[in-house]
């Protein structure tokens, strides 16, 4: 039984939403802007995202009122985790309005954000008031001038160091660090920032450099397998794999035998984990993506602001859903990264 008002607190769960292959859905990904400060080579590479680039105009993005109407009908279908992303969002100003309103929301029980960290040791103590639950950080390379170029707006890495100490500090733990690793750029900083965070408490998750949007250039040798990104840390600190926390989870956890902390690699493109997908992502001009390489979404926004009702709404999302056959990494080849694809800074990854 599902009941949701607008703008009232009257939401309750039924069983999740499946789709054409049984996978439920659990997690809702919501890039509140298409803008970024960074420029980082695999996303937004300058060259495309440079001065002249047209981004959403102001009225295109979902007002913080309409996100919430959607996060609603879909904690109604079985979300339960929240994650706020973009581009960088927190340009998105206010953005701590909308977290303490998504807090709000029953049913949801983690909020979180991925951000570069860029604004985080100014911010952190206001997202954590409004009701944000944890934060993960972007941090490529511990090595200032990789970080610097991979980033391309020369941004030092002791100011995102900076960034997780606030979050630390304010309880936006535990903290997760994503690192895309790319060949022959910072493969060979792997094994330092494995160091680093293994006694920290904090999680980093190597994350396999992946072809989404069609702007950055991808090519399959520049991709290092998790296989051999783990065999390098294991080579200097033995490790041994552990259960995932629970079912879906992207990240192959693995924990380091002197029992210093743990790690994850994030393997989408060598051993792809679509049977288990299940996240839904919202544009910041409200279309939802059921697959993080789609060409394409369906259009909420023109919906909602046409006066459609929740329930209306729920049912437009469920059907999506229900008739979702995603499995873009299982057929993934020399053909498939050439298609057209959505960016990653517009949906939020
Ligand atoms: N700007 C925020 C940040 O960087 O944390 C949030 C948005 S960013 C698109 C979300 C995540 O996607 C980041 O951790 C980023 O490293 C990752 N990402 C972007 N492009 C990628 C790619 N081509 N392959 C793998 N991960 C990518
Ligand atoms: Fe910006 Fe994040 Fe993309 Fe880097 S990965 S360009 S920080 S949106
Ligand atoms: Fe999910 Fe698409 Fe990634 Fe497969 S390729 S895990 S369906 S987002």
């Amino acid at each position: 039984m599902i009941n949701l008002t607008n703008g009232s607190d009257m939401v309750s769960h039924q069983d999740p939403v499946r789709d054409t292959r049984g996978r439920a859905l659990h997690d809702l990904r919501i890039s509140v802007t298409d803008r970024c400060n960074f420029r980082c080579t695999y996303c937004m590479p300058a060259s495309i995202f440079g001065k002249d680039y047209e981004y959403l105009a102001r009225d295109q993005l979902l007002s913080f009122e309409e996100i919430t109407r959607v996060a609603r009908a879909f904690v109604g279908l079985g979300v339960s985790k929240i994650r706020l992303t973009g581009g960088e969002p927190l340009l998105r100003k206010g953005i701590e309005d909308l977290i303490g309103m998504l807090a709000e929301i029953p049913g949801v029980d983690d909020l979180t954000v991925t951000t570069n960290a860029s604004l985080l040791s100014r911010r952190a103590e206001r997202l954590s008031a409004a009701g944000l639950d944890r934060v993960t950080v972007s941090l490529d390379s511990l090595d200032d001038e990789v970080f610097r170029r991979m980033n391309d707006v020369d941004f030092p890495v002791v100011d995102v160091l900076e960034g997780i100490e606030a979050a630390e500090s304010v309880g936006l733990t535990p903290i997760k660090i994503n690192c895309v690793v790319i060949r022959g750029v910072n493969d060979h900083t792997v094994v330092p920032m494995a160091e680093h965070f293994r006694e920290s408490g904090h999680i980093v998750r190597f994350i396999e450099y992946m072809d989404v949007g069609t702007t950055n250039g991808w090519r399959l040798d520049d991709v290092v397998p998790a296989r051999e990104i783990v065999s390098l840390i294991d080579t200097v600190h033995p490790v041994e794999p552990i259960e995932p926390n629970y079912v879906g989870e992207v990240a192959n956890r693995y924990r380091y035998a002197d029992g210093s902390g743990e790690f994850g690699v994030i393997a989408s493109v060598t051993q792809p984990f679509c049977d288990n997908c299940s996240r839904v992502r919202l544009s910041a001009e409200g279309s939802i993506y059921t697959c993080l390489f789609a060409s394409q979404g369906t259009d909420l926004r023109q919906d909602i602001r046409d006066g459609s009702s929740d329930a209306e709404l729920t049912e437009l999302v469920r059907g999506v859903w229900s008739g979702r056959t995603d499995a873009y990494s299982e057929h993934r080849s020399n053909v498939t990264f050439k298609k057209r694809k959505v960016e990653m800074s517009y949906i939020g990854g």
